[in-house]
């Protein structure tokens, strides 16, 4: 059984239950899926946003969560790499150096320094493109 999430032409949303996709479209041309709240039978398939999954549940011939994590900070340590390697450091002026370079103040190209977390919201209403640099801060464990 396949669970969708059904609109009608009136956007009443519902979910209905299916035996498959097949029978879903099926039954919706035959006209047996009635809203339940205007009884129209012009219903389709809802859009569903994407979502986190955050079951416990093992994934089948899968990664652990363990190991998940273990991905996920391998990645964000190579980022950080990429960056320390390619960007310019420019330390506690970031936000002041963003915002130049963003206006054509300073030359185009990418930094990485330290920023509060005002500092990043300032630059981000003002359209700086700002990321978080994941991984570990190298500089501040010496
Ligand atoms: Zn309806």
């Amino acid at each position: 059984m396949i669970k969708y999430r059904l609109i009608c032409e009136q956007d009443h949303e519902f979910d209905g239950w299916f035996a498959g996709s097949d029978a879903f479209d099926d039954q919706v041309s035959a006209g047996e899926i009635a809203c339940p709240y205007c009884e129209s039978t012009k219903v389709q398939k809802a859009l569903m946003a994407p979502s986190v999954v955050t079951s416990k549940r093992k994934t089948s011939g899968g990664t652990s969560p363990t190991e998940a994590v273990e991905q996920v900070q391998m990645f964000m340590s190579k980022v950080r790499e990429h960056v320390e390697t390619n960007f310019d450091y420019v330390g506690d002026q970031f936000a002041n150096e963003a915002r130049r370079i963003h206006y054509g103040e300073a030359d185009e190209r990418e930094i990485y320094g330290e920023a509060t977390l005002d500092e990043a919201k300032d630059l981000i209403e003002e359209g700086v493109s700002v990321a978080p640099l994941p991984g570990e801060d190298k500089s501040k464990a010496n």
